[in-house]
């Protein structure tokens, strides 16, 4: 079973989209064993465009703020049993079918297509996760793609590990500080008013807060009406579905996405000698629904599966494959392994 994989078809340049690199995949391999002793350079300094550095303290803030809300749910006041159902309901609604589908697989590789009904409501789902733009996301990892641990890269954990995980994200970095600035990553993007209109005046940002006010305000209703109109309940409801199903979900999510950047390029093993340090990480995978398998995805980057051997789940690939039944997805790029054996 593990050498069925382990010969990805080398992407033709016609299909690249900006940010894929033909030079990422390389067939040869099967190994396991890490290939990382044999690639240079093993430390890098950070991006050139970061330098001076200089803290973004509207994203540092609202970040502080969002994790600082999400420590509420050690206390006990703030639990409810229908705050935590909504939180992880909403690592799967926001965080899978907002990042790794809408985000990554559809906007940024354009894996599959899809009506754009369908695709402006996953780039919705997305913003609601506190990871930027659906543009300046999308142009952030086309760069990674294109400079994969190389200078240029906004977050190789070859410059530091806390720097890939989450220090990127709090200094300016000059490429990517305006949209007229990363435009050239996402002109297929940016041809779209919806998206233009969320670059604009940080429109996305409003998106997300009212996402926040719209769950925090339907438990507040929910806490009253289980109570009998008690209105302590409904601001205990209204304050545990902020903490559990925003705040903390919001966090998860983040983290998991930042794993993807850091974990799946420095621990886990490899079934490709791509050009670069990425790494197929179970953990990541189970936490940020299959993008852990990031090695493949390295070596396949337009494969809207992540997961290449049978035991590499990848849940977000199976959400995929169902809405390819029901015809919502449609020009789905399968990996080479699954071209040679459909039944994958
Ligand atoms: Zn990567
Ligand atoms: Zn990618």
């Amino acid at each position: 079973m593990s050498e069925s994989v382990c010969d990805p078809q080398p992407t033709s340049e016609s299909d690249l989209l900006p940010g894929d690199s033909p030079e990422a995949t390389s067939p040869e391999s099967s190994s396991e064993s890490s290939a990382l002793d044999s690639l240079d350079p093993q430390r890098l300094p950070h991006p050139d465009a970061t330098q001076p550095f200089k803290i973004l303290w509207q994203y540092t803030i609202v970040l502080a703020v969002v994790h600082l809300i999400a420590l509420y749910a050690f206390v006990p006041w703030f639990f409810t049993w229908s705050g935590l159902v909504l939180a992880i309901l909403g690592h799967f609604v926001f965080g899978m079918m907002g990042i790794t589908i809408g985000y990554h697989r559809l906007l940024t590789h354009r894996g599959f297509t899809c009506p754009k009904w369908l695709e402006h409501s996953l780039a919705i789902l997305g913003i609601c996760n506190l990871q930027d733009s659906p543009a300046r996301w999308v142009a952030i990892h086309r760069m990674h793609h294109q400079h994969s641990d190389h200078q240029p890269d906004p977050h190789s954990p070859l410059v530091s590990f806390l720097w890939s995980h989450m220090g990127w994200v709090i200094f300016r970095h000059r490429d990517l500080d305006r949209t007229s600035h990363y435009e050239k990553y996402v002109r297929d993007l940016l041809r779209d008013p919806f998206y233009l209109k969320l670059e604009r005046r940080q429109g996305w940002f409003f998106v997300f807060v009212g996402h926040a006010i719209l769950i925090t305000a339907a438990g507040g209703a929910v806490g009253y009406l289980v109570s009998g109109g008690l209105m302590g309940e409904a601001l205990r409801y209204a304050a545990s579905w902020a903490v559990w199903a925003v705040a903390v979900r919001t966090v998860f999510v983040l983290h998991g996405t930042w794993t993807v950047n850091s974990l799946s390029h420095v621990f886990g093993y490899r079934n490709y000698e791509t050009r670069e340090h990425s790494t197929n990480n179970w953990l990541v995978a189970l936490i940020a629904h299959g993008e852990g398998w990031h090695n493949n995805h390295h070596a396949e980057p337009r494969a809207a599966a992540h997961g290449h051997r049978w035991w590499e789940f990848d849940m977000s690939w199976r959400v995929i494959q169902i809405m390819e039944k029901l015809g919502l997805a449609k020009d789905v790029v399968r990996p080479k392994s699954m071209r040679i054996d459909p039944s994958k």
